[in-house]
C-alpha cells in the first residue's frame, strides 16, 4: 500500500537520497549516484525504451537489473545527485492513477478492501455508502475513483503527492487539493516564490512538453501513475524528471494516443498532456508579468 510519508535516509558519504512519497522500502540508494527501486518488468521495459526514446534525457538514466540481499532492483540515475539539499516535490500526472485493466480486475473479482475504507473514512466519514458501511470495506477502484475526485487528478490532470522545502519541511496532506487556487499557493509555497526557480521550472516543462508531443514512447504508452519530480536547491539549480513508470503500458500495435483526449472506458486516454498544459500554465501565473 501506498504511503505518504517522508523516509529519510542516512547520507551515504557524498550520496544523499530522500523520498517525498511512494512505497516506502522499495528503494536502495546505490554506488556512484544510483538510486535501486524493487524490480518491476513494466518498468523496466520502460526505461529499456526510454533509453532509446527522444524522452531520455527527461527520465534517471537506466543501468539494468542488480540483486541486493536476493532481490531484483532496476538501477537508475540518483535524480538528487548534484544537488545541495534540495526541495524536491512529486507531482503525479494524469487525469486517473489506475489503468483500464485494474478497473476491469476489480469488477470481475471484486475484492472488498478495509485498509482502503479505513482511508476513506479518515478523509471524510460520509464518503462510504451504506453497503460499504455494513460492510465495512471498499472495492480498490471505487476508492480510487472516489480519491480522485477529491484532488485536482479528476478536474486539472495531475496532483501533488507531497514536497520537502529546502529547509526540510515537508507537506504531503494535499489530498483535498483541488482547485486552481489550491494548487498555485502549494506551488508557490514549494518555490518559495523564487522568480528564478519558477523560471526554470516553467522553461524546463515547455521543453518537457515539446518532446513529449512527437515521442514514440509516449504516443504509443498509456501513462498512468507516473509523476514530475521537481528538485531544486538555493545555488539555483533546478530540474524536472519522469518518474515512475510501473504502471505505464504500451497500447495495442498500431494505435496512439494524444493523452489530452478526456477518458472514457476503452480509449487509454491518461490526461498526461492535459494536465501538462494545465500544470505550465498555473506556473505561469504565479510569475510576475
Ligand atoms: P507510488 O507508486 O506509490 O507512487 P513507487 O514505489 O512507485 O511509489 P516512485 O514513485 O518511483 O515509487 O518514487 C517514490 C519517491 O522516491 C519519489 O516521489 C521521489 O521522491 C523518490 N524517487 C524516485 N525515483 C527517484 C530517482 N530516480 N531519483 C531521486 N529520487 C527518486
Ligand atoms: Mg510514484
Ligand atoms: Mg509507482
Amino acid at each position: 500500500t501506498a504511503s505518504t510519508f517522508l523516509i529519510p535516509m542516512t547520507p551515504k558519504r557524498t550520496q544523499q537520497w530522500l523520498q517525498v512519497v511512494g512505497h516506502a522500502g522499495s528503494f536502495y540508494v546505490g554506488d556512484n549516484g544510483t538510486l535501486l527501486k524493487r524490480f518491476c518488468e513494466r518498468e523496466q521495459q520502460c526505461y529499456l525504451r526510454l533509453m532509446e526514446d527522444s524522452l531520455r534525457p527527461f527520465v534517471p538514466a537506466y543501468h539494468g537489473v542488480v540483486q541486493r540481499d536476493e532481490q531484483d532492483f532496476n538501477m537508475m540515475d540518483n535524480l538528487l545527485t548534484n544537488f545541495r539539499a534540495p526541495a524536491i516535490m512529486d507531482c503525479k500526472m494524469g487525469s486517473r492513477t489506475y489503468l483500464e485493466e485494474e478497473l476491469q480486475m476489480a469488477r470481475d473479482r471484486p475484492q472488498p478492501r478495509t485498509d482502503m475504507y479505513e482511508k476513506m473514512v479518515a478523509v471524510d466519514p460520509e464518503a462510504p455508502t451504506a453497503q460499504e458501511r455494513t460492510q465495512q470495506a471498499v472495492v480498490k477502484t471505487r476508492y480510487m475513483q472516489w480519491r480522485e475526485t477529491l484532488s485536482s487528478t479528476t478536474t486539472l490532470g495531475f496532483r501533488i503527492e507531497g514536497f520537502r522545502k529546502a529547509n526540510g519541511e515537508c507537506i504531503t496532506n494535499f489530498k483535498r487539493t483541488k482547485s486552481r487556487d489550491q494548487v498555485k499557493e502549494a506551488l508557490s509555497d514549494f518555490v518559495e516564490s523564487n522568480t528564478h526557480i519558477m523560471w526554470s521550472y516553467l522553461t524546463r516543462l515547455k521543453q518537457l512538453r515539446q518532446v513529449l508531443e512527437k515521442s514514440d514512447f509516449f504516443r504509443t504508452h498509456e501513462v498512468v501513475g507516473s509523476s514530475l519530480l521537481f528538485v531544486h536547491d538555493r545555488t539555483g539549480k533546478a530540474g524536472v524528471w519522469m518518474i515512475d513508470f510501473g504502471k505505464t503500458l504500451p497500447v495495442p500495435a498500431q494505435r496512439t494516443l494524444d493523452h489530452r483526449t478526456p477518458w472514457v472506458e476503452g480509449n487509454r486516454e491518461d490526461g498526461y498532456l492535459w494536465g501538462l498544459d494545465n500544470l505550465i500554465d498555473i506556473l505561469a501565473k504565479l510569475l510576475p508579468l
